[in-house]
């Protein structure tokens, strides 16, 4: 009791600190336990707004107010089908299945091998395992079975948007993504039939690197 107390009022904290969120993102951070998807030995830290590593990969898990940025970019909604390219630990994807309740559905590819397994595990002790998968696979050269998607989140930094999401993204959908090289990304978001025109430019970023399979992309 006394622990559930402590996580909740040190998420709602963190929440606070983020300035002014999108009120059904903030409201899904502070429902989702981010300490259960952090490694055992950085619980403590999983209420701070920083970038985590992961317990397998070189990667990390994005710092809370970039994962808000990507949540309230994508404008989720109940219902919707979501793909997450690089889907780490399942932070983010574990949002999304929050955001997009009662039945919405989130696919996760994740390139390296013992993260989806890891992540599957959160998911099922959270109840969300009916509705998220994780996949592994390189994202830029397959998705999951669920699409096509109304939204495709882009979870690592990538110069281009592959053609194979484009295939996959249902009509009025949209990808966001971090756009540019290794050394900074601006977060875009694609909207194919926008009357404005199909990007909209966000805040610079830096998310890991999409690799290929063999090679990294950038
Ligand atoms: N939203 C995630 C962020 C993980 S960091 C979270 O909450 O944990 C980005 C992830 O992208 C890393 O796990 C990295 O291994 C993965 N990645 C890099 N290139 C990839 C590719 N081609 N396909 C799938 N995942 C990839």
């Amino acid at each position: 009791m006394t622990r559930e107390l402590d996580w909740r009022t040190r998420a709602g904290r963190m929440v606070s600190s983020l300035g002014t969120l999108d009120p059904r993102v903030a409201q899904a951070m502070r429902e989702v336990p981010r300490h259960e998807f952090v490694p055992v030995a950085l619980a403590s830290a999983a209420y701070e707004d920083t970038p985590l590593p992961l317990p397998a990969g070189d990667a990390t898990i994005s710092a809370p107010h970039m994962v808000a940025l990507q949540l309230e970019w994508a404008e989720l909604a109940p219902g919707l089908r979501v793909l997450e390219v690089g889907s780490g630990c399942g932070y983010l994807a574990a949002l999304v299945a929050q955001l997009t309740a009662p039945e919405g559905t989130v696919d996760g590819v994740e390139l390296v091998p013992a993260l989806p397994h890891e992540a599957r595990r959160r998911v099922e002790r959270l109840g969300f395992a009916d509705r998220v998968r994780f996949i592994e696979g390189d994202g830029s050269d397959r998705v999951g079975e669920r699409g096509p998607y109304d939204r495709i989140i882009v979870s690592c930094a990538t110069r281009q948007l592959f053609p194979l999401w484009l295939r996959h993204l249902a009509p009025h959908g949209t990808v966001v993504a971090p756009v540019g090289d290794a050394w900074g990304q601006e977060l875009v978001r694609y909207r194919e039939d926008d009357p404005l025109g199909p990007l909209d430019r966000g805040p610079r970023c830096a998310f890991v690197p999409l690799r290929r399979a063999l090679s990294p992309d950038i």
